[in-house]
């Protein structure tokens, strides 16, 4: 019998998933992203952990075959990160610094959101499609492409990359990338919030938001889903923003499905329905658009599209996703 590993590298946390062979979730934990000395401890204190878990539930370290990680920020074919400022990386090869723990098993590394959708693609909202996009709507905005059972990261690693595509470009306020008017600036969490504010201050229409302090953007979704006309011209400008930016995707690869995950898409149909609208406005033919649904492993993607990776770099078989269907 073997195991296999999925890592999902946080800046504050990292999270861990032990896999039967059959990818089936036998425990899950996680610990706290050790920073010191320029990210260096990182992949040690995660070794570690997987060390002490397989003592725990009495598995060898050879029966290890393979460890997937999710990584945020740009990862290349080999595993290698030119710079990875969440984890303070510059030039690490992290497949190589991994294998140093685990030199018998199949090391693979892939950018989170890329890993997240590989997951949801083959066990989640995707697995009744041939092509998909996941965007993961969080503190940003993350996105990933699956095509035919293969993830696309591009020349550059940044296909599927929906934060930062421009939408608005009057915008005012500068994107924490230097730009102006991004995907990232208005359906993050932090865009929600930031957007909802500024439609109080410049009227005195009336709004359940009015007079709260502080309001996350699951209060805004919750507003809206009863109704508060402030709080739905928000969702509908600021997840317009993706629904405009999907329509560009749409045209350049055209994908079955676009599977909405992250924390804001707990608050689930309201948050389909503002993408839904923007999006049908700029396709073309928009009756044949593709599907929206809400993604169905939560925190568990990126563990499970991690572990997944590095059974497919091993050879190992993934399943036909039809077997998985549900539908
Ligand atoms: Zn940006």
């Amino acid at each position: 019998m073997g195991v296999i590993i999925g890592v999902d590298v946080g800046g504050t946390q990292i999270k861990l998933g032990l896999f039967s062979e059959e990818y089936a979730l036998i425990k899950k934990w996680s610990c706290k992203t050790d920073l010191a000395e320029s990210g260096r401890r990182i992949i040690p204190s995660a070794a570690e952990e997987i060390y002490r878990m397989l003592e725990e539930n009495g598995i060898g370290r050879e029966e290890v075959y393979g460890i997937g990680m999710g990584i945020p920020g740009p990862v290349d074919s080999e595993g290698y990160v030119r710079n990875c400022v969440n984890l303070h990386w510059n030039n690490f090869h992290v497949v190589r610094e991994m294998k140093h723990f685990f030199p018998k098993a199949e090391i693979a590394a892939e950018n989170d959101a890329n890993a997240a959708a590989f997951g949801e693609y083959y066990r989640g909202a995707g697995r009744a499609f041939s092509s998909m996009m996941l965007v993961t709507l969080g503190t940003g905005v993350g996105g990933g492409i699956v095509l035919n059972g293969q993830i696309l990261s591009g020349a550059h690693s940044i296909a599927g990359e929906i934060g930062h595509v421009t939408v608005y470009s009057d915008e005012e306020s500068v994107c924490n990338c230097g730009n102006h008017g991004c995907v990232d600036q208005f359906a993050s969490a932090t865009g929600i919030v930031r957007y909802m504010k500024k439609l109080l201050a410049g009227t005195e229409a009336d709004s359940m938001l009015r007079g709260l302090g502080k309001m996350t953007a699951k209060e805004i979704c919750e507003a809206a889903d009863k109704g508060d006309g402030l709080a739905v011209k928000c969702l509908d400008k600021c997840l317009g923003a993706l629904g405009i930016g999907l329509g560009y995707f749409s045209h350049a690869f055209d994908p079955e499905v676009y599977v909405i995950g992250g924390g804001v898409s707990n608050a689930g149909k309201i948050i389909i329905e503002s993408i839904e609208k923007e999006y049908c406005r700029h396709i073309r033919l928009a009756e044949k658009g593709a599907v929206f649904c809400i993604a169905e492993l939560g925190n568990d993607a990126g563990i499970t599209g991690a572990a997944l990776l590095a059974g497919q770099k091993d050879g190992r078989a993934l399943w036909r996703k039809e077997l998985f269907m549900t539908k």
